[in-house]
């Protein structure tokens, strides 16, 4: 294949639908020559990955409960089978109880915040310390992260605070990495409407509001996160990590609603 992923392979978890944030990166990734393959959550999720998978000439790496070590460790198990080195990963997960992503932050209980953070943070290091095994040539790994993580959002709560840690954890694997050649970034991205984000209390309202005050004006698609992700997991950044790159419509810079901004 020709392109800037040609003979470059790689993982991606999180394509739930084609929806996904992960699925806009996978089709960026593979028409620029990307070797992908893509894991799922469950049999029902299955349903709908394997057809995608099959569009984008993906390897089907098999069912990952990021919460469950054992599925981590036989999604690796197949891909050393089928390649002898990895180049990129993306993680694209993330999950808190809907209940607790609307009302108090203060209200968050022990049991989802724990899980919060086992499936929306742990599981990047996870997965990173199996990947490091496999990328014998450097590599690069990317993860979605949120402006939730640097200021308080309205109803994003636990999520934010997981946020934060996982923006850190980036960091902290960046060094850990480096003198392998791994690179580890991560974009954090302006709201879209997927299946994860419809479990957010008033999204429709975020989008808007992100619409109205971003200095784009508009809101942001999968396939221009996807454009981004290229950059991250391609030769173009070599020199890049420790990152985290918004792609936002430059939401991230103002500090103040715009003065024309319409009512929401
Ligand atoms: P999505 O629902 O399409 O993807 C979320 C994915 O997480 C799904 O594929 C789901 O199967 C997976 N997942 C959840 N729990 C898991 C577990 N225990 N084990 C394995 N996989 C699990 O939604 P999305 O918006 O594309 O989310 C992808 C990432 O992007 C998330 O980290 C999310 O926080 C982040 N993000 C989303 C937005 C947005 O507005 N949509 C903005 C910034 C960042």
């Amino acid at each position: 294949a020709n392109g800037l992923m040609a003979g470059k392979r790689g993982l991606i978890l999180g394509v739930a639908n084609n929806r996904s944030i992960a699925y806009g990166i996978a089709r960026a990734l593979a028409e620029q020559g990307a070797e992908i393959a893509l894991t799922w959550q469950g049999d029902a999720l299955k349903k709908r990955v394997e057809p995608l998978a099959s569009e984008l000439g993906a390897v089907l790496a098999g069912h990952c409960d990021v919460s469950d070590a054992s599925t981590i460790d036989a999604v690796f198990e197949t891909l050393e089978k089928q390649w002898d080195s990895l180049d990129f990963v993306v993680h694209a997960i993330g999950f808190s109880d809907k209940d607790e992503l609307t009302g108090r932050y203060v209200d968050t209980s022990e049991g989802n915040f724990t899980k919060t953070m086992l499936i929306s943070v742990y599981s990047l290091t996870a997965i990173a310390q199996r990947a490091e095994k496999m990328m014998v040539n450097g590599g690069s790994i990317l993860t979605l992260t949120y402006y939730g993580a640097e200021k308080v959002m309205p109803h994003y709560n636990v999520m934010g605070v997981a946020k934060a840690a996982l923006e850190a954890s980036v960091r902290y694997l960046a060094v850990d990495l480096g003198s392998k050649a791994i690179r580890v970034n991560a974009i954090s991205a302006g709201p879209i409407k997927t299946l994860a984000a419809s479990g957010i209390g008033d999204f429709r309202y975020i989008l808007k509001w992100n619409e109205y005050n971003s200095p784009l004006k508009r809101t942001v698609t999968i396939d221009e996160v996807g454009q981004s992700a290229l950059y991250l997991l391609s030769d173009m950044s070599t020199a890049v990590t420790g990152e985290v790159h918004h792609v936002d419509s430059g939401y991230h810079t103002v500090g103040m609603k715009a003065v024309d901004a319409p009512d929401i």
